[in-house]
């Protein structure tokens, strides 16, 4: 690293993570509060290519919201309905099938599917969801169901413990679960913008629990909303002890507050700029040295901006999705879906090297599956 180009006050920051040393709260808080964002790219990028080199990659996935129907109303959602709204949807299970029996010969290696806490869907209905799936190709990996969502369905639905709930999901096909539902973890803020949802222990035990049975997740966190960069570090902090236990997150996805359709507390939040996210994807790269990969989610900052992320830290791109419908009910503009083509061309132009990979972040190499998302593109947006 060329320490002329960083900062007095960031040097001593950048020392320690090129000394492989682990940086403090107040390191972090420090990083939150700096303007030179370049500085804190290059500090960024010695943890990025020392985990992942010039890789970048991305998954092939087709995303599933199987209902809105939600029996809590967060304030900062846009997507959950009650059942007489008219906005409210529930696919049946044939109707789901046919959208990924569609997606397989496009080459999806993933199906991630999330949906409200429905009051009425049965045990029965989740279970036979999932056997299908699985029935339809034995290698799709089944990504589904946020922690909140496991907590739903082992209290009011399946009525068992949540390892027990998870560990019968996963004997019919769940390969893992996702990482939704954790928002800021600071207990004030929670109680501001989703009250009722689980807390922040309760969302930390999901995947405890999760990876104690030999599972992996990914981890998140919604920003730009009421949250002080403080409250922004502790979630940081709880992220990366939970790590140190249990090792089993994958890859940390963090992602901005979508205000278009927001009111209330939240209806005058602006939305987060491109050199707030980008702060943000480098500070989290350099605070979270135990979890290897940085997700910049395509979806909330649009393909362009998180080409340029692969320069703060980010190595993966999120997947083609496929249809993406929570972001885009709260007023996102960026497109529904990528092709493989133009992910990698992003990649590709931003010098680093494309690789498609697996949900667990494994490369795929030659052995992914081709189809007609790989036709050349010449646009990356
Ligand atoms: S964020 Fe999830 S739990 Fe909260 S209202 Fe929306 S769908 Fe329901």
């Amino acid at each position: 690293m060329n320490y002329q180009l960083i900062p007095k006050e960031l040097r001593p920051i950048a020392e320690k993570v090129e000394a492989k040393q682990r940086i403090s709260d107040s390191d972090a808080l420090t990083l939150y509060c700096a303007r030179d964002l370049n500085a804190l790219g290059m500090i960024a990028n010695v943890v990025r290519e020392r985990k992942n080199g010039n890789y970048a990659t991305y998954i092939h996935n087709r995303y599933i919201n199987y209902s809105n129907i939600c029996i809590l109303s967060c304030q900062f959602c846009a997507f959950a309905a009650k059942k007489r709204d008219a906005h409210a949807f529930e696919y049946a299970i044939d109707e789901i099938i046919g959208a990924v029996r569609e997606a397989l010969p496009l080459g999806v290696t993933e199906v991630h599917m999330v949906g409200g806490l429905h009051p009425t869907l049965k045990k029965e209905w989740y279970l036979e969801l999932l056997q299908r799936l699985r029935a339809l190709d034995a290698n799709l990996h089944i990504k589904a169901f946020t922690a909140i969502e496991a907590r739903h369905l082992a209290q009011r639905v399946f009525r068992m413990p949540v390892r027990d709930t998870l560990q019968e999901l996963r004997g019919v096909g769940l390969g893992s679960i996702t990482g939704g539902g954790a928002e800021i973890f600071d207990a004030a803020v929670r109680d501001k913008i989703c009250r009722g949802k689980e807390t922040a222990a309760e969302w930390l035990d999901v995947h405890r629990t999760w990876h104690s049975l030999g599972g992996r997740s990914t981890c998140t966190m919604l920003y730009g909303h009421i949250e002080t960069y403080a409250q922004r570090v502790d979630h940081l902090r709880q992220l990366r002890e939970l790590q140190d236990e249990t090792g089993g997150f994958t890859g940390f996805v963090p992602f901005a507050f979508e205000p278009s359709q927001s009111h209330g507390i939240l209806a005058e939040i602006k939305r987060a700029s491109a050199f707030e996210q980008l702060r943000n994807l480098a500070v989290s790269r350099i605070y979270l040295d135990n979890i290897d990969h940085l997700t910049a989610y395509w979806v909330s900052l649009g393909l362009p901006l998180a080409q340029v992320s692969l320069s703060y830290g980010v190595d993966d791109l999120h997947g083609t999705i496929l249809e993406e419908k929570i972001f885009h009910m709260a007023g996102a503009t960026t497109p529904q879906q990528q092709t493989v083509a133009a992910l990698e061309h992003a990649i590709r132009e931003a010098g680093r090297e494309p690789v498609q990979r697996d949900s667990h972040y494994r490369h795929l190499n030659g052995t992914r599956r081709a189809g007609p998302h790989d036709e050349p593109e010449l646009a990356c947006a």
